[in-house]
């Protein structure tokens, strides 16, 4: 049981191919990357980053499996939304399955971006996830680093949430988007009364 906690290729062998094990999702967020976007926040993370502001978001057990054409289809149903946004939990946990979505979703003209607690060199290196340098290659931005607690970042122009953290924009033409804020909150309410509220530090919290 303990191996089974700490070791997440057991339990990522659970998602059948094709799906991902998320732990929420939300369209039209202005507070998690450029413009309007989707955001996927997946399931599981190793790292336990004090303060981290998604602790629900640690287990690797399966919470909800999505098929990779399905999620793909219900962004690009959305034409609010701009692009989408890959965070957690760890992304690159889920590489394989996250580069086939951004590959959809860049087809339907949308742009991809990710948070990930790994560095860039940690992703280009023979240690990355499997799949790393796939999900890499369909970034136009990446935001890598781990949350560090006493180098947080509360500023209501820092897109970043902990000064360690760095942003990589691999596409040129989203140089000048960077506007979005780490402490900014956004509520979402349903049709259904429930609510979303997320952009806390990229944070999730869903409430009835
Ligand atoms: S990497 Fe992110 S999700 Fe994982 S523990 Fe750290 S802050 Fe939380």
């Amino acid at each position: 049981m303990t191996q089974r906690k700490s070791n997440p290729d057991l339990t990522l062998n659970e998602i059948p191919s094709g799906y991902l094990n998320i732990m929420g999702y939300v369209d039209e967020s202005e507070v998690n990357g450029p413009g309007c976007r989707a955001v996927v926040w997946v399931q599981g993370c190793l790292r336990k980053c004090p303060g981290c502001f998604n602790t629900e978001s640690w287990s690797f057990q399966i919470n909800q499996l999505i098929s990779v054409d399905s999620l793909a289809q219900k962004i690009l149903s959305n034409p609010r939304n701009q692009g989408v946004t890959f965070s957690g939990g760890e992304p690159f946990w889920q590489a394989p399955a996250l580069a086939s979505l951004a590959r959809q979703v860049k087809a339907g003209g949308l742009n991809v971006m990710s948070f990930t607690g790994f560095t860039l060199e940690q992703l280009r290196s023979t240690y990355a996830p499997s799949g790393a340098l796939d999900l890499l290659q369909q970034l136009d931005i990446l935001i890598d680093g781990p949350y560090i607690q006493s180098l947080a970042v509360n500023s209501p122009n820092s897109p970043v949430s902990s000064s360690n953290q760095k942003i990589h924009i691999f596409n040129p033409a989203l140089q000048d988007q960077i506007t979005w804020a780490s402490d900014q909150i956004e509520v979402h309410i349903f049709k259904d009364g429930s609510r979303l509220i997320t952009g806390y530090r990229g944070g999730l919290e869903l409430a009835e």
